[in-house]
């Protein structure tokens, strides 16, 4: 079943409602862990869990960094220079 006000973003995943923690939109689901910054870029995030306990970085609007990244290439080839 899906809410009358389902969104979606511009990836066409939807969007749940989020929890703000220290300033950073949790997606619902999600565990907050610490606040740290990037490697690559150095921008601030904050690190989650996702529902299926995997580690991931949000910005402060709860968006995955792994998408908005500047850097995301580097992660992506994982050549851990
Ligand atoms: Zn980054």
């Amino acid at each position: 079943m899906i809410p009358d006000d389902a969104q979606v973003d511009e990836f066409g995943n939807p969007i749940r409602p989020s929890t703000e923690v220290q300033g950073y939109q949790v997606p619902f689901g999600w565990t907050a862990k610490n606040v740290g910054s990037c490697r690559s870029c150095g921008a601030s995030i904050m690190w989650t869990l996702t529902p299926s306990k995997r580690p991931a970085p949000i910005d402060p609007d709860g968006r995955s960094h792994f998408a908005t990244c500047p850097q995301a290439d580097t992660w992506r080839k994982g050549t851990g220079r």
